[in-house]
């Protein structure tokens, strides 16, 4: 059985007296992997290494286009071996291999992008009168967090574990219970590097034992958390003890709104992808369907005529759909397809199935639900699978009226051929990206990504992100002869 051991202060941890968990193949549910069970002291051992290495000349005099080689390096890394870090997302998630082989590159991209801006992260010099020379210098923060969601591990440590490092921070991934495999090449690939030891390190184990301590440690400076509602809170609450910052990525109940004028192949298309990515296990899923009145029978017909083509199947055999994750998952999204089939209608889908071969694995058909009242938690409350709820509008009034009526805001589609309804709706919708007739944009490595309301508190992505991982200080000189 493959072992994953932790990284920390440059050393491998985890042998005969640490604990270890399981790693399941959620395409047939086979243990591919353990990881070890960290705990306090792990933590502790990983923030001390981490403020150490941070204060020591060997890091602090690395030019900031040198961290960027380092970060395009690894950049250059993932790209050429791009097949078996596809491979390894997609056993560790059982995502579609083609959707593995999207995140790798995303990834590379990261690297690279992030890589590319760390000489780039500029203060301003600030006028103030005659004999001050007054300027504002960016500087890390010096300890920073990440702690990593299931769904995808390789894309979201590398987006923020790249623009931390570019800023000159130094990092601790704590990658989740489920899914390490990826975090655990990243580490192999920074430990064989020349980063000095402690500037990156990786952590396992269970949120509470591992993801707590590190989010209410009195020594870090940032944590950038993406997963749950409520786990998000008890780690803004836990870094809040201390005054340290958070950027929080929370999740969503992203809506598709669909004018009858729209363009119908791309907002059929648009639509399909936006919920079956990674078997709708995504937090910017674009979980509703807003459809206007008239058009709405058309457009669903057209649209279950789609579901009923998707293909269900293990991820190395690249079907549209890939498995859950586990048990817990599919039972918590079967449960709510149950109250959907009482309280709504299902138009498509609404089954759990079996693969012939795979049968360790739990897959559940792409499922349209319609009928339900817009106040209901269904419509509400993200369900984290292939399951689109549809709603019905008038006008553009109450389009946006339904869009915003969800605690969260993260992404929102919006299809229609007019300029006019497509811009007064984009300024409307609350939410942090708006896609106009697209949904998701080439994955979306420059353009800022995050929540309005409790979709979570600031931006992942783009130039903006590096901000997260800086604190600005003002110098301001007097000068007279
Ligand atoms: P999910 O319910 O989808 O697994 P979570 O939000 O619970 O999502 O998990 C996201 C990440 O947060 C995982 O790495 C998990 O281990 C970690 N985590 C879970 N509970 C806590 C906690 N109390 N404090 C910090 N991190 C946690």
């Amino acid at each position: 059985m493959k072992q994953i051991p932790m990284l920390i202060n440059g050393e491998w941890v985890g042998n005969e007296t640490n604990e270890w968990l399981p790693v399941f193949n959620p395409s047939n549910g086979q243990q591919i992997a353990e990881i070890v069970r960290g705990n306090k002291e792990h933590v502790n051992a990983a923030v001390a290494a981490a403020q150490v290495a941070y204060e020591r000349d060997e890091w602090k005099k690395v030019k900031p286009f040198e961290r960027g080689q380092l970060l395009i390096n690894l950049a250059n890394h993932i790209r050429e071996n791009a097949e078996q870090w596809s491979k390894l997302e997609c056993e560790d998630v059982g995502k579609p291999i083609s959707q593995a082989r999207a995140d790798v590159e995303a990834a590379a991209r990261y690297f690279e992008f992030y890589g590319g801006a760390a000489d780039k992260v500029m203060g301003d010099t600030i006028p103030i009168e005659e004999g001050i020379l007054n300027a504002t210098v960016l500087e890390p923060l010096g300890v920073t967090v990440h702690i990593i969601p299931w769904n995808y591990p390789l894309q979201i440590i590398s987006r923020s574990v790249a623009a931390a490092i570019a800023t000159g921070n130094a990092v601790i991934v704590k990658s989740a219970e489920d899914t390490p495999l990826t975090a655990h090449a990243l580490s192999e690939w920074f430990a064989a590097s020349n980063l000095p030891k402690g500037i990156f390190q990786h952590v396992t184990g269970i949120g509470p034992d591992v993801g707590g301590p590190l989010a209410s440690h009195p020594n870090i400076q940032h944590v950038t958390f993406t997963g749950s509602l409520k786990t998000g809170v008890s780690v803004m609450k836990a870094a809040a003890e201390n005054v340290v910052p958070v950027t929080l990525e929370l999740g969503g109940k992203s809506p598709n709104i669909v004018f009858a004028d729209a363009n119908e192949e791309r907002a059929l298309e648009g639509v399909v992808r936006a919920i079956i990515q990674n078997a709708g296990q995504t937090c910017s899923a674009g979980s509703r369907l807003l459809i206007e009145e008239g058009y709405k029978e058309e457009f669903l017909s057209k649209l279950t005529t789609k579901f009923n083509e998707l293909t269900i199947g293990p991820g190395s055999e690249d079907y549209d759909i890939g498995p859950i994750l586990n048990k817990r998952q599919y039972d918590q999204i079967m449960k709510k397809i149950e109250v959907a089939k009482s309280d709504g209608k299902i138009i498509s889908g609404g089954e759990a199935i079996t693969i012939d071969g795979y049968e360790g694995g739990f897959y559940i058909q792409p499922t349209i639900i319609d009928g339900l009242e817009h106040g209901h938690s269904l419509a509400q409350e993200e369900i984290f699978g292939p399951v689109l709820t549809v709603f019905p509008f008038k006008d553009v009034e109450e389009a946006i009226r339904l869009a915003n009526s969800t605690d969260y805001g993260l992404v929102a589609g919006i299809w229609t051929q007019n300029i006019d309804v497509a811009h007064y709706a984009a300024s409307k919708v609350k939410s942090g990206q708006v896609f106009i007739n697209n949904y998701g944009a080439a994955g979306g490595i420059q353009m800022p990504f995050g929540g309005y309301k409790k979709s979570g508190i600031g931006r992942e992505k783009g130039f903006v992100a590096l901000r997260n991982y800086t604190q600005i200080k003002n110098i301001a000189v007097k000068f007279s002869i």
